[in-house]
């Protein structure tokens, strides 16, 4: 067992790594090329982090306008909270405004009015750099460094233990696949090394965001279709880095927010319907058509 441990040189390159600071969440959201116009408060109050010990956080949007470009409103006074622990999950098509409200949690842009609220504090008032901290992503599509697995799960959490990273990679179900590979967490992943498939890519994610540890997760759910087998391994180490904490789910397959406290149907910058899976099937309106739709389509 102690081989297992052997030869961890990607702890080396972690700590080489340091200039890279957390993980690129303004990459993994695609807004690389946004100019990002929000500016730190003059006195930003703390935030508390889960290493630290601290409960779940709540989350709220309480009446949000925004858009992109003065002329065109895209979020239309948006109100919904998160209670600590909990999940909300956001359906709608494409274009209904899901992604832009996970820019605006981690305050990419400012509201045009209301409040997103994290902790009962407009998130206006904390650092950028605290509030992405308190928040993790597991995007559709994950990016890899060039380098080695090992080091694209410790990139969650610079400096952690090569223990802590076996152990985010078990919760994950990702370990058994790394001890299959020719040099196990050495191995060499991304453009200039092994390609990983897409499945195998996103529990990479889950372990990276079991190791930052975040107060806030958000799961933006791929919308490829994976084979049953990895859907299953997948929706486990969601539901293990997802409980008992607060989770803003943007789910494009119906069967994975079944158990939602609540579900927010969006169409055009609205919520048009919300509730429980079951309140929203007896409501028989926009989800339970496409909860039918659904059903027949992957039936
Ligand atoms: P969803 O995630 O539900 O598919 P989005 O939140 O990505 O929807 O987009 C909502 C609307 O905002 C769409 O009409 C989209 O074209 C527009 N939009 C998204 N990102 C930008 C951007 N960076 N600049 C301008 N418009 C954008």
């Amino acid at each position: 067992l102690l081989q297992l441990y052997g030869p961890l040189n990607f702890l080396g390159s972690v700590y080489s790594g340091i200039r890279t600071a957390l993980v690129d969440l303004e990459h993994m959201l695609s807004l690389t090329e946004e100019d990002v116009e929000v500016a730190d408060p003059a006195a930003p109050l703390p935030i508390a982090t889960r290493l630290a010990g601290s409960a779940p956080a709540r989350v709220a949007f309480e009446d949000v306008h925004f858009g992109y470009r003065p002329e065109r409103e895209i979020l239309h006074g948006i109100s919904f909270a998160v209670q600590p622990g909990h999940k909300v999950a956001i359906v709608g098509s494409t274009g209904a405004g899901k992604s832009t409200i996970s820019r605006l949690l981690f305050r990419f842009y400012d509201t045009w009015s209301g409040s997103v609220m994290v902790d009962g504090h407009d998130v206006r008032h904390y650092r950028q750099a605290d509030l992405r901290a308190a928040i993790g992503v597991v995007p559709q599509d994950t990016v890899l460094f060039n380098d080695s697995i090992g080091y694209n799960i410790a990139y969650g959490r610079l400096g952690a233990t090569p223990a802590q990273v076996e152990e985010a990679a078990r919760l994950a179900q990702i370990h058994d696949f790394i001890m299959t590979l020719p040099e196990g967490y050495e191995t060499q992943v991304g453009e200039r090394g092994l390609k990983l498939s897409g499945g195998e890519k996103q529990r990479v994610a889950i372990a990276r965001t079991i190791l930052k540890d975040p107060r806030v997760l958000v799961l933006d759910e791929a919308t490829s279709a994976l084979d049953t087998h990895t859907e299953k391994e997948i929706q486990a180490a969601l539901k293990t880095v997802s409980a008992n904490r607060t989770t803003l789910v943007i789910a494009h397959r119906l069967s994975t927010i079944v158990d939602a406290d609540e579900i927010l149907v969006m169409g055009r910058g609205l919520v048009v319907e919300r509730g429980t899976h079951a309140q929203l099937l007896a409501a028989q309106g926009h989800y339970a058509a496409m909860w039918a739709a659904q059903a027949t389509g992957e039936g």
